[in-house]
């Protein structure tokens, strides 16, 4: 039998993919490499397989693509440059890559609730805050050396809060930080609180903090930075529409491989890569309670053609939170894109305590109802931002997408404990796109130079380290 010939599946993978998705805004212009298989057949063996095609797993093919000989050829003295599998159950960047907001930050509201769980001197927040900031350079700097045609934009984006306590809330904070001295605030400011709802354009903001930001059309990113890769690196296969059902280890000792059951047969691995995010669970049952798949949305809004775009243009991202008075944050998030149309994604708060709507749950095939009934996107711009009431602007695209939450709000990025030969990252938590890049750099070294978490560079924050214990400590 060859490899890539159907066998019956001894896995059953209760978190795979779905088929036949909800068609998100970034999907709507498609790369050649979308469903591509670099070979007819599944390759019987390689020495490298990553899982998932989306900003992790493709920027790991990147990294690793970029750390080998660009000719391929080898020297009796060195070892043949490895083989590397990219496999992805749909299409490539068909994830909650290809469905999300489009851009990278954090915002402050995380940051202040880390420095009321642990302290401000844990170093949670000045380490996560200099990562990002790193993670935003580091994307800027892919962007520009490989001449990636993603519409990105080095940015800064408010977070806007609409109720007078929360506003009251965040300027005391503030104040207490820079008393403090803390690094965190030195790339952000308070708007002037006189001024807030000009300066944003929202309607009935009281409060906002400038920071730092970028975005960019995250699907042209992947399918790019990709095929980059497979240019310079022909040794990197791509298999889309190929679902890993198992993984097994073949237990042969230290160097002892996995054996990749898939829906088209099965593969040998010398390592294996595990950048499936909210699905990870599905693979790794020890992931189960400690990365839980949740659904989320997003829409695009765009003016009627005949109307052209508003200006002046809107420069900054958003975090808009409402402070509505029920429990939790009612916050969404609204990237302005450069055409003058709007990706806008949230409306959590509207759903939140229908939990068998959206958590634990991969089904992006179907939309948010009380979104869809709520009619939540129309009018969004209108209702929210001054300059926009006679915009008409309506929602032409709505879709969801599923992330990956973790009991601890950090993801989980390293060898996976006890597999000598597995690596993970995923448990973005909703922040995938300032956390992925440079993790993504780091782990490529540790697969392909058999390097420790703590030999990486330490910019990637050491609890970000995916460990035995916050195992156990799990639990969302
Ligand atoms: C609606 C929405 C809005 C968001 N907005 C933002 C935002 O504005 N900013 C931000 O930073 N983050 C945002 N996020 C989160 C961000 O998109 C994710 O954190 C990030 O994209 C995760 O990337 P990934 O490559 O790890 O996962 P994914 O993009 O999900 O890729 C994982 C891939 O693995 C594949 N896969 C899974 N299981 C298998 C299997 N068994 N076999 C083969 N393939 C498999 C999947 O098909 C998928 O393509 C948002 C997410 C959503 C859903």
């Amino acid at each position: 039998m060859s490899s890539s010939e159907k066998q019956p599946s001894r896995h059953e993978n209760k978190l795979l993919p779905v088929p036949g998705p909800t068609l998100p805004y970034w999907r709507t212009e498609l790369h050649p490499l979308d469903s591509h298989h670099s070979t007819p057949e599944l390759p019987a063996e390689c020495d490298i397989l990553i899982i998932g095609a989306g900003m992790s797993g493709v920027s790991v093919a990147y990294q690793l693509s970029q750390a080998q000989p660009q000719d391929n050829t080898t020297t009796t003295s060195s070892p043949p440059p490895p083989s590397i599998v990219l496999l992805e159950a749909r299409q490539v960047c068909s994830g909650a890559t290809g469905r999300n907001g489009g851009h990278a930050k954090v915002k402050t509201a995380t940051l202040l609730s880390l420095i009321a769980k642990h302290g401000p001197d844990s170093g949670f927040v000045d380490d996560w805050d200099a990562y990002v900031g790193a993670q935003i350079h580091a994307l800027k700097a892919v962007v520009e050396r490989e001449g990636l045609d993603c519409e990105f934009e080095l940015r800064r984006s408010y977070d806007t809060f609409n109720a007078a306590r929360d506003a009251a809330e965040i300027r005391k904070s503030f104040a207490e930080a820079l008393r403090r001295g803390d690094a965190w605030t030195r790339e952000r400011d308070l708007v002037v609180e006189a001024f807030v709802e000009r300066v944003s354009a929202v309607r009935g903001a009281r409060g906002a903090v400038s920071t730092p930001a970028c975005s960019l059309w995250p699907y042209k990113f992947v399918t790019q930075l990709l095929a980059k890769a497979m240019e310079r690196y022909p040794r990197l296969n791509l298999q889309t529409e190929t679902a890993v059902l198992g993984v097994e280890s073949s237990g042969d000792g230290d160097d002892g491989g996995s054996v990749v059951e898939t829906s088209r047969g099965s593969i040998r691995a010398r390592k294996v890569v595990f950048a499936t995010n909210a699905y990870t669970a599905g693979l790794l049952p020890q992931y189960k309670g400690v990365i839980t798949p949740y659904k989320g949305t997003a829409a695009h809004l765009a003016p009627p053609a005949e109307k052209g775009p508003v200006y002046p243009h809107l420069s900054h991202t958003y975090n808009l939170e409402y402070g509505l008075d029920i429990e939790g944050e009612t916050v969404d998030y609204l990237n302005p894109r450069p055409d003058g149309g709007i990706v806008v994604g949230g409306g959590k708060y509207l759903y939140e305590a229908q939990r068998e709507l959206w958590w634990d749950t991969v089904d992006d095939s179907t939309l948010l109802n009380p979104i869809v009934k709520g009619k939540y996107f129309e009018g969004y711009m209108q209702r929210n931002f001054r300059g926009w009431e006679d915009s008409g602007t309506v929602a032409d695209r709505i879709w969801t997408g599923i992330q990956g939450q973790t009991g601890d709000g950090f993801p989980h990025i390293g060898q996976v404990p006890g597999q000598k030969n597995q690596w993970v990252l995923a448990g973005y938590n909703g922040g995938g796109m300032s956390l992925i890049f440079l993790a993504a750099t780091e782990l490529a070294k540790m697969v392909k130079d058999d390097l420790p978490f703590e030999e990486i560079d330490p910019i990637v924050p050491k609890f970000f380290k995916t460990t035995e214990e916050r195992l156990k400590a799990s639990g969302v």
